[in-house]
């Protein structure tokens, strides 16, 4: 059984209007608005957490978004900083997810300015990590993510340090219905608590959540939410739904009493 309080996070990537987001939202409150056993964090796009944070007020579930622009502001058209989300009650942002690497060319030196930036305006960053179907074949997957690991860390102040989420997403499972088995997502979540060890200090990285992501959905989650350095999910497809994303709050939920 995991030592820390489960978080279960939604990445609606770019899914719902505001209106369809506020539906759900509802839903949500509902049917797991009074879960206490499970952090819950929502992460709507950009043109929801408005209404999304109205909605949630300062009930039990929190409100993330999906990427954020290193500077405090300037001339950067389309982009949003840390103090914009700030002023909209977000606390979580997701950073370094692996479409934001692939599709938009974000390097670990961009997203570790970003780690920071987030962090510096009292934001909690996911940092997310993860090898791709030729590094896993290649046996280069422990590699990878200790460099992401590394580069989307350094210069993290050790007073900030246990506010930071890892998420570990092979991509290969994101978005496929394949998923890591939970000894091999194990392997790696142990792996990565190791490094936070080495660059953080033992008692950081003991308090540390490192979620999995890729294809979690309510059958397999028992089963990975079961591994010592499981301490969640970010949920992309699965988060979609009410009635999957309850489902999945529930699964950690006894993960803690198993
Ligand atoms: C994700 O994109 O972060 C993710 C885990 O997606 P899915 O659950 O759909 O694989």
């Amino acid at each position: 059984m995991s030592k820390r309080i489960p978080l279960i996070a939604g990445n609606w990537k770019m899914n719902k209007t505001a209106s369809e987001a506020a539906e759900l939202v509802t839903a949500l409150r509902a049917s797991v608005g009074s879960q206490s056993q499970v952090h819950i964090v929502l992460c709507p796009p950009f043109t929801a957490l408005d209404r999304v944070g109205g909605l949630l007020g300062g009930g039990p579930m929190a409100l993330g978004a999906q990427n954020l622009h290193e500077k405090p502001n300037g001339a950067f058209t389309g982009e949003v900083s840390a103090s914009m989300l700030r002023d909209l009650h977000v606390t979580y942002v997701i950073l370094g997810h692996s479409e934001r690497r692939a599709l938009f060319g974000e390097t670990d030196a961009v997203v570790n300015r970003k780690v920071l930036a987030a962090l510096d305006a009292t934001l909690r960053p996911i940092l997310c990590v993860g090898e791709t179907l030729a590094e896993r074949e290649a046996g280069r997957t422990l590699e990878v993510v200790g460099t992401q690991l590394e580069a989307g860390l350094a210069g993290v102040p050790a007073a900030k340090a246990d506010q930071v989420v890892v998420a570990y997403e092979p991509v290969w499972a994101i978005g496929t219905g394949k998923t890591a088995t939970p000894a091999m997502a194990q392997e790696v979540h142990a792996f990565i608590r190791a490094r936070l060890g080495q660059l953080l200090g033992l008692e950081t990285a003991s308090r540390v959540r490192i979620l999995y992501g890729g294809s979690m959905k309510p059958d397999n989650a028992d089963a990975l939410l079961a591994e010592a350095d499981i301490d969640g999910g970010l949920i992309g497809g699965a988060s979609l739904e009410a009635k999957s994303f309850t489902d999945l709050v529930n699964s950690a939920a006894r993960s803690v009493t198993a």
